[in-house]
């Protein structure tokens, strides 16, 4: 035998990292992906363009939409990428907000762990600062009702402003709030409200659809263009005789029999379309297939149909026009069909696409949106969807808060406060927890090109001086009182925020050993065997 001595490897070790290396190495991916979509936060952010292996651009000011579309490698920098989707899911915006934050607490916790403050005391502070913040902003929240339209469409401006959507704030903003205020103050959920984008005219030209736009022609060109006074059958049942699912074998053995058999198919379909005319439905919206001969005789009776609506647009349909889904044609009666003023068929580039509108006390809205360029529409559409997002979660909770910066100085204000009450290191992690806060309103400045210190000193003494709502006006660079200028948010970002953001941070700061896991097995599936 050889003497030399083989080492013995236990772990692999090409991507070991362990200990302060560990930490540091995470808390640096994080800091990365936070100070990437710093620059875009606020009226005054930048944007970025992002260019995949294909050429594709997006031009976005989004966090969550830079932070999805990034190809992200470091696992700590992927937490982070889902703290914003966390946010977008929960509330639709903020996710700026959130990210940023949670850089710089974990920033501020290397500097204590640089002063040899030893991580679970950082990740306790950390915790108790979270939970004091919470019953804070609690009580920073003022009462918002569904009714006060006024209140409602500074939230949406608030979420517009600087945007894609500018140009047409006033206007988009309107029909934001006509929208949410449509579907309903309990039900408001973000996917109610579906967002369509139609390139050619202006952004000024978008429009609020009280029903829905389906990406469907109608199946028959004998039939109908556009149908008023809509009676809608809402159905998910085949309209065929064989569905694709059931192989069925007929064996025919002279020529009557199969002549006697295409009757029989005739008389089915026949009797289907009739089943749907006695209801009184002039319009049949089908999740599954119609049969060329059913569209013949529906087109025949002056029905316009569409098929293979997807399922969501289906449930959506229900909601917009009160029609109930039918699974058993037998059971259609006059009290299932759904109403619309008018359904249409339109052209949309060259596609061909149905317009269900004027719908009676719309459940679901759709936001059409227009504008110049596919990039401009799309842009136009991420704001719109923050904005809807805010409106959903202000009903909703019915709390709001000032925006620009005071919400956070404020906060921050009061856990220093919080912070004397406590000794030792955890005093130490919650103030640093109140200092990351702070980041917030010297990122608005900053992006506005205002001196950030400056501006943060102005803003702490305005709050000293007991000026709750004091914010930066990032256009004029002055300290103002965000809730009289109407810079207004939902209380749900900041408590979403605050939450995901030191939720990760702790994680990433428990952590002292990053190892290679075995390879997922090939199947998602898992064995019986294995549970
Ligand atoms: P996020 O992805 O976090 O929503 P945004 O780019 O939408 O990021 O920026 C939101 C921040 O901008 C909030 O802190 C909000 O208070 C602030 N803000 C919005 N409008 C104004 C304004 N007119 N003046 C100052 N700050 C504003
Ligand atoms: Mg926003």
């Amino acid at each position: 035998m050889a003497e030399q001595q083989q080492p013995i490897y236990v772990i692999s070790d090409s991507t070991r990292t362990s200990g302060r290396d560990a930490q540091r190495n995470n808390i640096l991916a994080a800091k990365i992906v936070a100070e990437t979509v710093r620059t875009t936060l606020g009226p005054k952010g930048m944007d970025k363009m992002l260019v995949d292996s294909l050429g594709d651009i997006i031009v976005t000011n989004d966090g969550v939409t830079i932070l999805e579309e990034l190809s992200v490698e470091h696992p700590a920098a992927k937490m982070i990428v889902e703290v914003a989707k966390t946010q977008e899911s929960e509330v639709g915006d903020g996710t700026t907000t959130a990210v940023v934050f949670a850089g710089e607490l974990l920033k501020r916790a290397e500097s204590l762990l640089d002063k040899n403050v030893h991580p679970t005391s950082i990740v306790r502070g950390y915790r108790l600062a979270a939970e004091e913040a919470q019953k804070i902003l609690k009580k920073l929240g003022r009462s918002v009702s569904a009714d006060d339209t006024a209140l409602l469409k500074n939230i949406a401006l608030t979420a517009m402003t600087g945007k894609g959507a500018e140009v047409a704030k006033e206007h988009l903003s309107s029909l934001v709030v006509d929208a949410v205020r449509l579907i309903g103050v309990h039900s408001s959920t973000l996917e109610d409200v579906s967002i369509e984008k139609k390139s050619g005219a202006s952004i000024h030209d978008t429009e609020l659809i009280k029903g829905l736009l389906l990406d469907k022609e109608r199946v028959h060109s004998g039939m109908p263009l556009s149908v008023k006074n809509a009676k809608i059958a809402l159905l998910d049942i085949a309209l065929e005789v064989r569905s694709p699912e059931t192989d069925a074998k007929i064996q025919i053995t002279d020529p009557s029999q199969f002549q006697s058999f295409l009757d029989m198919e005739e008389r089915m379909f026949k009797d289907m379309v009739d089943s749907v005319v006695s209801s009184g439905a002039n319009v049949v919206l089908c999740q599954k297939g119609i049969d060329d001969l059913a569209q013949h005789y529906l087109a025949k009776k002056g029905i316009y149909a569409c098929r293979r609506v997807k399922k969501s647009d289906m449930e959506k349909l229900a909601k917009a026009t009160h029609g109930t889904i039918i699974t058993n044609l037998k059971e259609l009666s006059k009290e299932d069909l759904g109403a619309a003023g008018f359904i249409e068929e339109i052209s949309v580039g060259d596609d061909k696409m149905t317009m269900v509108k004027d719908c009676v006390n719309p459940k679901a809205v759709t936001l059409l949106v227009r504008g110049g360029t596919h990039h401009v529409i799309e842009e136009v559409e991420r704001a719109l969807h923050d904005a809807v997002g805010d409106l959903c979660s202000a009903i909703k909770y019915g709390k709001v808060v000032a925006g620009a910066g005071s919400c956070e100085v404020e906060l921050a204000k009061q856990l220093r406060t919080y912070a004397h009450s406590l000794q030792g290191r955890e005093q130490l992690a919650v103030l640093s927890f109140a200092d990351s806060l702070e980041i917030i309103p010297t990122t608005l400045a900053e992006n506005a090109g205002l001196d950030p210190i400056d501006t943060l000193t102005e803003l702490k003494a305005a709050h000293e001086r007991g000026e709750v709502s004091a914010g930066l006006d990032v256009f004029t660079g002055k300290v103002v009182d965000a809730w009289a200028q109407s810079i207004i948010e939902p209380l749900q970002i900041k408590v979403q925020a605050v939450q995901s953001a030191s939720e990760v941070a702790e994680m990433i700061l428990r952590i002292d050993d990053v190892l290679a896991a075995k390879k997922p097995k090939a199947s998602s599936v898992p064995d019986v065997n294995d549970m």
